[in-house]
């Protein structure tokens, strides 16, 4: 089964892509760590995209659509769970095509729903495991006092570096004006569903889980 997380930053794709990845066997593909991956290393890409991630913004489709066919190409799962991707029209028609290129298609899209008050708070609390990726809220899950991460021991944590409340309100327009379309292009496909994404974690999972099995 392949499936598309949906929502604005601060969501909780990502953390729910983690659990399904876990509970699942399904492998998360997100556009945004591939991207970051590629600015840490270095990469000509990586220093293409900098300042248009530092500000916000969405890179072209260009390379986002090349990240994830190449991704497509090589990688043989179970199923995969699109984080991130697509932002836009055009990615969403690409990822169609790159699907069936696989002989395989895309069965559900869950968006998540959050107001966009928490947004800002959660974002700007959030960190992550530098070791594994584990996502933290300074808020509803800290980083646990012994200074260890829960899934991997790793002692280092970052933020990121577009988790600001200036790169938050530039990334929330591109979701409103970019990204928001493609809840009516998966409706008209039978394709959507949504879930309340402002309850607990743990809630929030079974929610998910219980869209996916329907
Ligand atoms: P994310 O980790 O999904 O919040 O993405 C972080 C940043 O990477 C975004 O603000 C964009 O600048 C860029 N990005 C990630 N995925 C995409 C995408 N599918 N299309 C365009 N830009 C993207």
């Amino acid at each position: 089964m392949n499936i598309i997380l949906l929502g604005p930053p601060g969501a909780g794709k990502g953390t729910q892509a983690r659990i399904l990845e876990e509970n699942r066997g399904m492998v998360q593909l997100s556009t945004g760590d591939m991207l970051r991956e590629a600015k840490d290393s270095g990469t000509e890409m990586g220093k293409i995209v900098a300042d248009v991630m530092a500000r916000g913004d969405l890179v072209t489709d260009e390379i986002v659509i090349g990240l994830i066919r190449e991704k497509l190409e090589t990688v043989k799962v179970n199923g995969f769970i699109f984080d991130g991707f697509p932002r836009t029209l055009a990615q969403a028609d690409a990822l169609g095509k790159l699907l069936a290129d696989e002989g395989q298609t895309l069965d559900k899209v869950i968006e998540l729903r959050v107001d966009d008050d928490v947004l800002v708070q959660r974002i700007t609390a959030r960190s992550t495991c530098g070791s594994c990726g584990e996502v933290y809220n300074d808020l509803t899950k800290p980083i646990p006092e012994d200074g260890k991460c829960v899934k991997c021991g790793g002692t280092e944590f970052k933020r990121r570096a577009d988790d600001n409340e200036d790169s938050l309100r530039t990334r929330l327009m591109a979701y409103y004006k970019q990204t928001s379309p493609l809840i009516g292009y998966y409706y008209a496909q039978g394709k959507h569903s949504s879930v309340d994404g402002l309850g607990e974690i743990a809630e929030i999972q079974s929610a998910i889980a219980g869209q996916l099995d329907a």
